[in-house]
């Protein structure tokens, strides 16, 4: 039985395995690595994850979900096809596909793994993500901040230097930015900070409001349809603009349209207030590690929006430091997750890598107000970024005269006070009565790598009390109960994923383009079908093929209306 790590992004997730002495990426049933994070619900009633859930989010938006990462822990619901779903029941879809696609990769079975979280993420988020993880079949002991990872994996690849290394982290909806420090075979983090609200999709955003204003279009006047397709647009050329210097951009759909040249310097133009908040985050590691810019010896770039000239070109001169030329934006993150599943399977030849991590956030207990005394104030005992696992102790002192117990409260958060912060657990001890100030509690927190806090209270007389807070996890009953609701509902099979994504493609440019080309549009998916219907597999994967050469041309000649249009074969062509 194999352990694997998985990075479960907002935009797009990955799995990788250690297996003969490295970090292999598992590929998904359709031969690729980055599977994307969004599901639908299929007209059959099955469930979609990936490439086709993705393309559906446009043809089938009230059946389709996507970005939900960002709402783990709440209490937001998605309603798919008329049944609801909280985040961590869509994520765990995510998490079968990617378990389904490693045991078949495997060829054994798979019942436990190591995820990636942002480090930014709270406990409530890091409760719903292990919870997610049980809804897929899989046991995650422990949760890897994402930073971590990509800073394990190039420490695997770089050999045992000392070095302190920033890990700037922007994927599609989130900013990671951690300082890491690795001494010989121990990789320590030393502090985090990040933008939960900061990732290419506002650069996709930028790029489509952008693109509107010029053309004299008011974005938010469109149909949500018109906006998706626009945005989807601004993502193609955004990541075109990666790699040349100008890219055509133009919309027809009938009722709207317009056309733009884009340019780096356009795009910088456009959304310029971005760039300005990824600063912030930098600034703060440095701050809360007292480290000099000038200490800092490695760049460590990675996420999807990495790829971008002008976030690297950025960063790096704000920094005066080139990007590590080993980044891999994308498979860091999995990379370094698979790793950590090798440590965690104990195989032999990692037995010598150390991995620390930082509480992300402040743990305390409230402490009487005497100025306000409705508004408890936060008196912290572990302080955000100490290094994981660690144990820290408070003492409090009674405020009243002949008071006979303390009431413990025990949050987290970086508000002064108690309300604006989160209550995670409540604990009460007795005291002897005594006028205030004269008996004391002392209060130890223990706080360990897989997200457990202890809380221990002992008055002066030695009498204790003990609380465990495993996060805030839903009751057996209760998760046994969503498990077996949730494992009705089947996965789409493994191997007609990738005509099923064919086909939702082909829904979603039948969407995007109007007369003729739709048309032909139409046609080739009706030909498609028919031989799909024939169920023998080489016909199959041969009009696949076929179809998928179409689609590209169609969708290039969206992208840009120079190119020639794109050619329907003949029917019986095969
Ligand atoms: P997450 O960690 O949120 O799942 P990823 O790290 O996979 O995200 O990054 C996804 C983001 O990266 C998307 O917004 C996507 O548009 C962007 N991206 C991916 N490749 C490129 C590229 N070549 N150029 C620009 N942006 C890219
Ligand atoms: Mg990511």
């Amino acid at each position: 039985m194999a352990i694997i790590g998985i990075d479960l992004g907002t935009t797009n997730s990955l799995a990788a395995v250690w297996r003969n002495g490295k970090s292999e990426l598992i590929p998904n049933a359709a031969g690729d690595f980055l599977t994307p994070s969004a599901v639908s619900i299929d007209s059959d009633g099955t469930i979609l994850v990936g490439r086709a859930a993705r393309d559906r989010l446009v043809s089938a938006p009230d059946c389709s979900a996507a970005r939900f990462k960002r709402f783990m822990g709440s209490a937001k619901t998605y309603t798919l096809a008329g049944r609801a779903f909280r985040p961590e029941d869509l994520s765990s879809f995510i998490l079968r596909s990617l378990r389904e696609d490693a045991e078949a990769y495997l060829g054994e079975p798979v019942t436990e793994a190591v995820v990636s979280v942002p480090a930014y993420f709270a406990e409530a988020q890091r409760a719903a993500t292990k919870r997610a993880a049980a809804l897929a079949g899989l046991k995650v002991e422990r949760l890897v901040n994402e930073p971590s990872a990509a800073a394990v994996a190039g420490h695997i690849s770089e050999g045992e230097q000392d070095k302190v290394c920033l890990v700037f982290d922007l994927g599609g909806g989130t900013l990671d930015v951690s300082l890491v420090e690795r001494f010989g075979n121990v990789v320590s983090v030393t502090a985090v900070s990040g933008d939960n609200r900061l990732g290419g999709e506002d650069f996709d955003q930028a790029i489509a409001r952008g693109f509107c204003e010029d053309c004299g279009l008011d974005f938010d006047r469109l149909s949500p349809r018109q906006q998706e397709m626009i945005t989807r647009q601004a993502e193609t050329c955004k990541m075109a603009l990666t790699h040349q210097e100008i890219v055509g951009m133009s919309v027809d759909d009938g009722e709207i349209s317009g056309a733009l040249t884009l340019s780096n310097e356009w795009l910088i133009r456009k959304s310029g207030a971005l760039f300005q908040r990824m600063i912030a985050p930098i600034q703060r590691v440095f701050l809360d590690a007292g480290i000099s810019y000038q200490e800092l010896d490695d760049l460590v770039m990675v996420g999807g929006s990495s790829h971008m000239p002008v976030v690297r070109r950025y960063i790096s001169r704000f920094l005066h430091k080139e990007p590590s030329r080993d980044s891999r934006p994308d498979t860091a993150i999995a990379l370094g997750a698979g790793i950590c599943a090798g440590i965690k399977a104990r195989t032999g030849d990692l037995k010598e890598l150390v991995l620390t991590d930082v509480c992300p956030f402040t743990l305390g207990v409230a402490r009487y107000n005497a100025s306000e005394s409705a508004r408890d104030l936060m008196s912290p005992i572990i302080e955000r970024n100490s290094v994981l696992p660690t144990s820290k102790m408070g003492v409090y002192y009674t405020v009243r005269d002949g008071q006979d117990k303390v009431d413990i409260r025990i949050y987290q958060g970086e508000h002064r006070y108690c309300a604006d912060n989160t209550l995670l657990g409540q604990l009460v001890l007795k005291v002897p009565p005594a006028p205030r100030g004269q008996q004391s509690v002392r209060i130890r927190f223990t706080y360990d790598i897989n997200g457990l806090l202890e809380v221990e209270v002992a008055n002066e007389a030695g009498q204790m009390e003990r609380l465990v807070l495993q996060n805030k996890d839903m009751a057996p009953e209760e998760a046994q109960r969503r498990l077996q609701e949730l494992s009705k509902l089947k996965l789409h099979p493994r191997e007609q994923e990738e005509c099923r994504a064919m086909l939702a493609r082909g829904e979603r440019l039948f969407a995007a383009t109007v007369g003729g080309l739709r048309e032909e549009v139409g046609q080739m998916l009706d030909w498609y079908q028919q031989h799909l219907s024939s169920q023998e597999a080489l016909r199959i994967a041969k009009a696949t093929k076929k179809i998928d050469q179409f689609f590209d041309q169609v969708e290039a000649y969206i992208g840009d209306a120079a190119l020639p249009p794109p050619e329907p074969f003949e029917e019986d062509e095969l």
